[in-house]
Order: structure tokens, then sequence, then C-alpha cells
């Protein structure tokens, strides 16, 4: 665990200081990510917004809200899995990152995924599901043809599975969206992780 740690620490300290794109401008604190280095489950969002600029900790803010309860709902609690964003730093007004400060910024996500080797990905909107499903030559038109489907990708032959569902921040507004994100949770998301995490969570119940 020991190169585990210190690689992670690297590369979240290159992070902090990173000035490869416009978005350093404007930061007031770049926002790596948290959570386990050891989790099977890692949420990949779009880039920090307000409150995530401002603590340095990605999805604290409404939308994070809504993503913590609904981790919680499939038995799930933020330090046992790993959340971060395709761009590390906040864009000016929300607006939707650039394609060239994609460019600059998903190394570092990508870099992320090496070291921990999740098992399963859930990416939450549009930006990170294009980012990751372009790993296995899937081009996204729209997110709601491929929300609550499963995909492999392939990194260091080793495979992941990939699930995009909606983002939590876009759902807040909209109810319809809602229920879908809160299904994919409820159906694929939660299936998924109960066969994760089953060695831990099976009880005497369950065989009754
Ligand atoms: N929206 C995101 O995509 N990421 C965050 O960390 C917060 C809101
Ligand atoms: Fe660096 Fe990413 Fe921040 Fe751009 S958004 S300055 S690439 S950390």
């Amino acid at each position: 665990m020991k190169t585990l740690d210190n690689e992670y620490q690297k590369l979240t300290e290159e992070i902090l200081e990173c000035k490869k794109c416009r978005l350093w401008k404007n930061r007031k604190n770049p926002v790596p990510g948290e959570g386990s280095l050891n989790a099977k489950i890692m949420f990949i969002g779009e880039a920090p917004g307000r409150m995530e600029d401002l603590e340095g900790r990605p999805f604290v803010g409404a939308a994070g809200k809504l993503l913590t309860e609904l981790l919680n709902s499939i038995g799930l609690r933020r330090d046992e899995v790993y959340i971060t964003n395709l761009v590390k730093c906040r864009p000016p007004q929300n607006r939707d990152p650039l394609p060239d400060e994609i460019d600059a910024c998903s190394p570092y996500l990508d870099r992320q995924i090496r070291l921990i080797m999740p098992k399963l990905i859930v990416t939450l909107g549009r930006h990170s599901t294009k980012h990751i499903l372009s790993k296995c030559g899937v081009k996204v038109t729209s997110i709601t043809k491929v929300r609550g489907k499963i995909f492999l990708i392939k990194v260091d032959d080793v495979l992941i599975k990939v699930i995009p569902t909606y983002h939590p921040a876009a759902a807040l507004y909209n109810p319809r969206m809602r229920t879908f994100l809160e299904e994919d949770f409820k159906r694929v998301i939660r299936r998924e992780v109960n066969s994760l995490m089953s060695t831990k969570r099976v009880s005497i119940e369950d065989f009754f």
C-alpha cells in the first residue's frame, strides 16, 4: 500500500499546483477527489461547483447532498467509495468544461483510475460518460441512450465495469430525471454494488 499512497500523494500535489489550462486562474481551490484508495467503486462527476471550489472537496454542495443520499440509499458510505470529477478546477459560472480543458485535465483522472483500479465506475452526466466510454470505442450522442446500461473498459488489461447515469445537479431541478437517477441507483447500481460487496454484506437473514 505504501507505493499506492506515495503515488497518489504525488498525483494530488501535482493537481494542487496545476496550471495546465485556463481554469487555474479563477479557482479558489483545485478539487482532486476523495475517498478510499482501496475503493471498488468510483463515482466521476463533471467539475467542481461553487461549494466544492471553496472547500477543495468534491460533491459538498446541493448536488453532493443528493449524491450522498443516493449512496446511503444503497448502503454505501462516502468514505468507502472514491469520488472525483473529470475536470479538477471550477469553470467560471459553472459553465460546461471546454474540450481543451478536458484534454488538459483528464490525464489526472486516468491516473487516479489506474492507481485505485476500481471494479466499477459510475459516471455522472454527459461529460464524464463521454470521456470514459471513449475508452471502449462508444461514441456518446446522448446520455439518455446509455444511462443505466453496463459497459466494459480495459485499463492495463483489467476489465472495469462502467454504468453511466444522470448528473445529480441536473436531477435537482428536473423531477423526471431525478426519478431515472434514483431508479439507476436502486436497480442496476445497487445490484452491481451488492455483488461486489457481497462477502461483507451477507447476513443470516438473507438465507431465510
Ligand atoms: N458537480 C460536479 O460535477 N462535481 C462536483 O464535485 C459538484 C458538483
Ligand atoms: Fe490543471 Fe485540471 Fe485545473 Fe486545468 S482544470 S488547471 S488541467 S487541474
